[in-house]
């Protein structure tokens, strides 16, 4: 028998009916017919043009064509793959938030970076040290639709300092950043960073792994983002706005520690709990086992005693080379993770809360937990 050739076909009965498709968007970029779309209005979830296959198949898939398959951060034995590509090894069930080589606190020692970040301003500075050291030409980021007031997170392409301070910060809908490759590459960039939460984190290097071609060869940085869910922009409306009324185009900044945090642009300050926003997950996020964005080349999160430092996790070669020399470069000032063990500890348990969403139906993995057993 010839070897399965996996498509569309395969990838919508498979992830995209099933719940395991988180919206990442991938498989839309690395699709080169350009016969998939994404809905980013309320669904979030990548179809195909109806003409070459129909909803559920493709003519360019039945000629041979695999690409969204291999492209496909939750397809098949996906997490082992990309740690065997990662790493050299599967993890074993002690590693509940990924492999890694160190956990440290680091934040950016320019003012102006750390002020706009959300907690250490990390990440921006890893981007504006790549771009300024030609180590990308440009990084897939989020910022806001339009003059920001409506708070429409959208897949944005940064160049330059300027473009990175612009999309800092956290916003808790849905951008499915790789989206944003297409300006990249009209721009001529050849080399890209990815920033994203673990969904999105996990695309370059399975793409790498599966060998998806040019696409996979063009992201060259992948910055992770620790992440429980995503909620539905109805929230806005439909929660804070009409329980709290709090207008979207007033809210200045949000943040989450334990409780939603909302800065108001005429200085007030607000809490909702969360337990209140839980009926606005996003549907993609329901079956995510990743909190800890587990294949970013550094993943980095908010938790911990220590708000204005980022929780780092270095993981990979490249991501540690990166940082070591932002840190001999004087951008960065760091503190050893044990300065914090509080921080790792409700990352590991963020970590296991989260592989248990993963279907009992689904490939089985490394580390998954039975669906049954406490945390
Ligand atoms: C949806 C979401 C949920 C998160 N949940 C947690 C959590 O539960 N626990 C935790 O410890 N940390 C969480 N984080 C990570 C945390 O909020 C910070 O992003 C992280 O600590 C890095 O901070 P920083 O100051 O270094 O980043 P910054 O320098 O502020 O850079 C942040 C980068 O994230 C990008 N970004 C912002 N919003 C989005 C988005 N919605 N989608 C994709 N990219 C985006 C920005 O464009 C920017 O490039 C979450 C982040 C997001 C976006
Ligand atoms: S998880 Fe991502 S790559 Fe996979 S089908 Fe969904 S949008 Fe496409
Ligand atoms: S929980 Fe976070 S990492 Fe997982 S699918 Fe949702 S947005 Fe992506």
């Amino acid at each position: 028998m010839p070897p399965e050739k996996p498509h569309w076909a395969h990838l919508f009965g498979e992830v995209v009916t099933t719940g395991l498709c988180t919206g990442c968007s991938a498989c839309v970029v690395a699709c080169p017919y350009d016969v998939l779309g994404y809905d980013a209005g309320a669904a979030y979830k990548p179809f195909h043009v109806e003409a070459t296959g129909g909803i559920d198949g493709c003519t360019h898939g039945e000629k041979g064509c695999t690409l969204c398959t291999r492209a496909c951060p939750r397809f098949r034995n996906w997490e082992t793959e990309i740690d065997q590509h990662l790493f050299g090894r599967t993890r074993t069930d002690d590693e509940v938030g990924g492999i890694s080589c160190d956990t440290v606190l680091a934040r950016a020692t320019d003012p102006e970076l750390h002020e706009a970040g959300q907690d250490g301003g990390l990440v921006s500075a890893i981007l504006v040290w790549a771009l300024e050291h030609d180590v990308i030409d440009a990084a897939l980021v989020s910022g806001l639709e339009g003059d920001g007031s409506g708070w429409k997170a959208v897949p944005t392409v940064v160049r330059d300092r300027s473009g990175v301070l612009r999309t800092a910060g956290s916003r808790y809908t849905y951008s499915a950043n790789p989206l944003a490759y297409a300006e990249a590459i009209e721009g001529g960039a050849e080399r890209i960073a990815l920033v994203g939460m673990g969904c999105q984190a996990s695309a370059p290097p399975v793409m790498a792994a599966r060998r998806a071609g040019k696409v996979a060869r063009r992201f060259v940085l992948s910055v992770g983002l620790m992440c429980s869910k995503t909620f539905d922009d109805s929230i806005f409306d439909e929660l804070f706005d009409a329980r709290y009324g709090l207008h979207r185009q007033d809210i200045e900044k949000m943040n989450i520690k334990g409780v939603f945090q909302i800065w108001m642009r005429n200085g007030d300050y607000h809490e909702i709990p969360l337990k209140e926003a839980h009926g606005w997950t996003r549907e993609g996020c329901m079956a995510c086992p990743d909190f800890s964005a587990e294949h970013a080349d550094i993943s980095t999160g908010g938790i911990g005693a220590f708000n204005d430092w980022t929780l780092t996790v270095l993981r990979t070669e490249r991501g540690r080379e990166l940082f070591a020399a932002m840190v001999d470069g004087g951008a960065l000032e760091t503190r050893p993770g044990d300065d914090d063990p509080g921080a790792i500890a409700l990352m590991r348990r963020l970590s296991r809360v989260s592989r248990k969403r993963w279907p009992a139906t689904a490939v089985p993995m490394p580390g998954r937990l039975p669906a049954a057993q406490p945390a």
